[in-house]
């Protein structure tokens, strides 16, 4: 089979009921925002929709607005104007950070926020050409019976890699959801479960419209480790918050992707007191993430190697905010 994009039929609506109308008038309907994930995906015939919903054309998915009340991010706003908004850089750095740490600037030009919550999981058997995959009886995920990185296993543990999930988790980010029935709200945590085949919590008929963020002063940060030092992937990414109470103990949230098939949450222990010694405090919290991640042989980097690079990079973030 080559690379060649195979037929689909295209719609552009102007508004989010045209958009969801759209998505339940023919079968084997999807959605798509850049296309940066999706076309790339469908060139490998990984995904084959008759009709692709685009959803670029919709301003309400494009605001940001930001208030008293909290951040309030697009589905459709670019992972540039995501990057580029002061009033985001100043107050929620580690959103920042990840969005800049996306793909390469032309990719970040048309790629998208729901784009990027919505990513498909990734895996060395899966992203693929179709001749390699054949080759190898494919696998679980798609069209195999049996999951190459796992194969006593029955679910399939192809890696979540979006830099940005964990980003807004660690700021307690809702997802804001539109269905037929309406506009439904759940923690972003939520969107997601751990089966790399299945791994949104979105039924075929739902659009991700937004990510809200009540206020904050928590400090932030967000870092990643991957193989090319630019327009890569995460091998592992963690993304840190950290509020200081009146006592002046420090209270941490922390998130991780790329190793599991679903961005994590990890709970921390107790605040950080005053007078608390933050060495053993950091090395709780290593041992901590270590213990919370589960890397698999979804990528070539081994995942020994991974599980200590998150829980390195995590202690070294969190370090960095006190
Ligand atoms: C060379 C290269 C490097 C990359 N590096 C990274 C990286 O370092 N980190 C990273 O996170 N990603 C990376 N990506 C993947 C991708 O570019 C980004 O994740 C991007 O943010 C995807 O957004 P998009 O708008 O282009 O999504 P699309 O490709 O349009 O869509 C992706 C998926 O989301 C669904 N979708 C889109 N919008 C919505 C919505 N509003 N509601 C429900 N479902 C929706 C689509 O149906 C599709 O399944 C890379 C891609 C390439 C080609
Ligand atoms: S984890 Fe297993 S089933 Fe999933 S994509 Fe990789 S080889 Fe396929």
């Amino acid at each position: 089979m080559s690379e060649a994009l195979p037929d689909f039929k295209l719609i552009r609506p102007t508004s989010l009921d045209e958009a969801l109308n759209a998505l339940t008038a023919q079968p084997n309907t999807r959605l798509c925002a850049g296309g940066t994930d999706l076309i790339v995906n469908m060139r490998r015939g990984l995904e084959t929709p008759d009709v692709l919903v685009d959803l670029g054309a919709i301003s309400d998915l494009k605001t940001i607005t930001m208030d008293d009340k909290g951040l309030r991010i697009g589905a459709g706003v670019t992972l540039r104007d995501l990057a580029g908004h002061a009033g985001i850089a100043g107050a929620f750095s580690a959103i920042t950070q990840a969005a800049n740490a996306i793909a390469g600037p032309n990719h970040r030009e048309v790629a998208t926020l729901g784009g990027n919550l919505c990513l498909d999981t990734r895996c060395q058997y899966y992203n693929q050409s179709h001749w390699w995959r054949k080759s190898n009886d494919f696998c679980l995920k798609y069209r195999g019976d049996i999951c190459h990185v796992a194969p006593n296993g029955n679910r399939c543990r192809a890696a979540f890699s979006g830099d940005l999930a964990p980003a807004l988790i660690v700021f307690g980010a809702k997802v804001e959801i539109a269905g037929p029935d309406g506009v439904r709200s759940c923690d972003l945590a939520d969107l997601y479960r751990e089966d790399g085949a299945d791994h949104l919590t979105l039924t075929k008929d739902e659009i991700v419209i937004a990510v809200q963020i009540p206020p904050t002063d928590a400090a932030s940060a967000y870092d990643k480790i991957r193989v090319r030092g630019a327009v890569d992937f995460p091998l592992a990414g963690v993304a840190v918050a950290c509020r200081t109470d009146a006592s002046g103990a420090r209270h941490f949230a922390l998130a991780v992707t790329g190793t599991n098939s679903m961005p994590l949450r990890v709970d921390m222990p107790d605040p950080l007191g005053k007078d608390d010694d933050p060495d053993s405090y950091f090395k709780a919290l290593e041992k901590l993430v270590q213990k919370a991640v589960s890397p698999q042989r979804t990528s070539t980097i081994a995942p020994h190697y991974r599980r200590l690079s998150a829980s390195a990079l995590s202690a070294r973030l969190a370090r960095a905010l006190i």
